[in-house]
C-alpha cells in the first residue's frame, strides 16, 4: 500500500507549538517512508475560520519547510460528500433525527435521550449515528491498541448538527477515505475518538487507515495547547530553534548545535534518521510549552 499521510489543522487561529509537533510527526513519518504528505483544512465552521488564518498556516508552514504534495482539500467545499455519506447512513437506518439541546445535556448529567424511540416532533433536528453495540479494538502504531464498547461507553453520537453542519466525526471519516490517507498520524486527544471514526468506516465501507497517536503538548496549566487557551502563535523567526525542539519532543536525539541548523538541513537530516518507535508512547508530553 503507497504511504498516504496528512496533516488536517482546523484553521481557528495560527498554528501553535503543539501543531509544529504534530504537523512534523506526520511529515517526518511520510517522507521518511516514500510518502505523500497531503494538507488538508478543516474548515467545517465557516463562523470559526478566523479571518486570514489559512493562509498564516501555509506560510508557516513554508517557513519551517513543511512542504505539502498537491492542492489542499478544503472541508468547507465539500457538502456534498458529507451529504452523500449521511444519506448512505440513513439508507441503512443507522441514524435518527435527534431533538434534544445541548443545554439538556450540561444541566443534567443523567438526561438520558429518547429520541431514537420517538421521533422527535420540533425542527430543527441534529443526526446522530447509533453506536456499535459491541466491543471492538482499534490497533495504534505508538499507544497500545484500544478498546471500547461504544453504545456502552459513549453512545450514539452526532453526525449532524441542528445548525447544518457536519460534524468532524463524519468529515474526518469522508476526507481521509477522499485523499486515500493510508496513515493518521496525530495528537493523543483525539486517541479515544479513534473507535467512533472507526465505527463510521465500518458502516460507510470505508478503508481504515493505520493510526499513531502523538503526546500532546501543554502550558503551564496543564491543558493542551490550543486556541482556545490563547496558545501564542509560532514565531518564524525562531524556526529553526522550534523544529529542533520539537524534533526533542518526538524523542528523536538531534545533534549538538542543531538549533542554529537551517530548517532544511534539519528535515533532511531528520527523514534520515527518523525513528517512530522512538516516539514516547504516552499521551502527554511531562514538560510544558512556556
Ligand atoms: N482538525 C483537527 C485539529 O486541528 C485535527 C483532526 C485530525 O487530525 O483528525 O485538531
Amino acid at each position: 500500500m503507497a504511504y498516504i499521510g496528512r496533516f488536517a489543522p482546523t484553521p481557528s487561529g495560527p498554528l501553535h507549538f503543539g501543531s509544529l509537533v504534530a504537523a512534523l510527526a506526520s511529515y517526518l513519518d511520510a517522507r521518511a517512508n516514500q510518502g505523500r504528505w497531503l494538507v488538508r483544512i478543516e474548515d467545517l465552521d465557516p463562523p470559526r475560520t478566523a479571518p486570514g488564518s489559512i493562509d498564516a498556516i501555509f506560510r508557516c508552514l513554508e517557513a519551517f519547510g513543511l512542504h505539502w504534495d498537491g492542492e489542499p482539500m478544503y472541508q468547507s467545499l465539500r457538502q456534498d460528500a458529507y451529504q452523500h455519506a449521511l444519506s448512505q447512513l440513513q439508507q441503512q437506518q443507522l441514524v435518527y433525527a435527534c431533538s434534544c439541546s445541548r443545554s439538556q445535556f450540561v444541566s443534567n448529567p443523567d438526561y438520558s435521550c429518547n429520541c431514537r424511540q420517538t421521533a422527535p416532533s420540533s425542527q430543527p433536528v441534529a443526526m446522530k449515528v447509533i453506536a456499535a453495540d459491541t466491543r471492538f479494538t482499534v490497533q495504534d502504531l505508538i499507544l497500545p491498541p484500544q478498546t471500547q464498547h461504544l453504545a456502552q461507553q459513549v453512545g450514539d453520537f452526532v453526525v449532524q448538527r441542528k445548525d447544518q453542519l457536519f460534524a468532524y466525526q463524519l468529515a474526518v471519516v469522508v476526507d481521509d477515505a477522499a485523499q486515500n490517507i493510508s496513515h493518521v498520524m496525530r495528537g493523543s486527544d483525539l486517541y479515544d475518538q479513534t473507535p467512533r471514526q472507526a465505527w463510521l468506516q465500518a458502516c460507510l465501507q470505508l478503508p481504515q487507515p493505520h493510526y499513531a497517536h502523538i503526546p500532546i503538548i501543554t502550558n503551564t496549566q496543564g491543558q493542551k495547547l490550543s486556541k482556545q487557551n490563547l496558545a501564542a502563535a509560532l514565531d518564524l523567526k525562531q524556526a529553526p530553534a522550534l523544529l529542533s525542539e520539537a524534533l526533542e519532543r518526538l524523542g528523536q536525539a538531534t545533534p549538538c548545535n542543531f538549533r542554529q541548523a537551517p530548517v532544511a538541513e534539519q528535515l533532511a537530516w531528520a527523514v534520515e534518521q527518523w525513528d517512530i518507535k522512538a516516539i514516547p508512547a504516552r499521551k502527554q508530553d511531562p514538560i510544558a510549552f512556556a
